[in-house]
């Protein structure tokens, strides 16, 4: 007999445990039941979990959309870094077509003198930025491998050259 009170005692301090309300709150301050046990911050263990996933939720969109604009920030940046460079490389090429004197940069384009022009972009094709740092280090130190080349005249000599590529 004596067990068995005692047995029912703890089943009855477990239950008053199991529905024990913070001392803040009166009931879940979401679904005001007092039925489910407090979690924490006045929510029943069910809002709480809820509100946990909610929040999870929040801060895995909050993380994508930081990825996002961020890999924005670093692409801006490179094509910045790329139109610089560009420019310089432009203008210490003389800023014109040496072949016919064209003078629109978008439609001008370093050339290789001695061709290979094809190769060596693929080689840093993962770094472009590298690539224009090179060429520039290498007009610098008048190497004189580089041209300015309107888009017409270097198709032309492409032509010329055969180095067009059929796929
Ligand atoms: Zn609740
Ligand atoms: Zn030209």
């Amino acid at each position: 007999m004596g067990i068995d009170i005692l047995g029912r005692l703890t089943l009855f301090y477990y239950i008053c445990n199991m529905k024990k309300w913070s001392t803040k709150h009166k009931e879940c301050v979401k679904c005001n039941t007092k039925e489910i046990r407090h979690k924490a911050k006045g929510l029943c263990l069910k809002c709480y979990e809820k509100n946990r996933d909610i929040d999870l939720q929040k801060k895995r969109l909050h993380q994508i959309e930081y990825r996002k604009k961020h890999i924005e920030k670093v692409r801006k940046s490179q094509r910045d870094y790329k139109a610089k460079r560009k420019k310089e490389i432009h203008t210490l090429l003389g800023c014109e077509c040496i072949k016919c004197g064209f003078k629109d940069s978008r439609a001008l384009q370093i050339d290789h003198i001695n061709g290979g022009g094809y190769t060596e972009r693929k080689q840093y094709n993962k770094s472009p930025s590298k690539y224009y740092k090179n060429i520039l280090k290498s007009i610098i130190n008048k190497e004189n491998k580089y041209q300015l080349l309107c888009a017409n005249c270097n198709w032309i000599k492409r032509y010329e050259n055969n180095e067009i590529k059929r796929k």
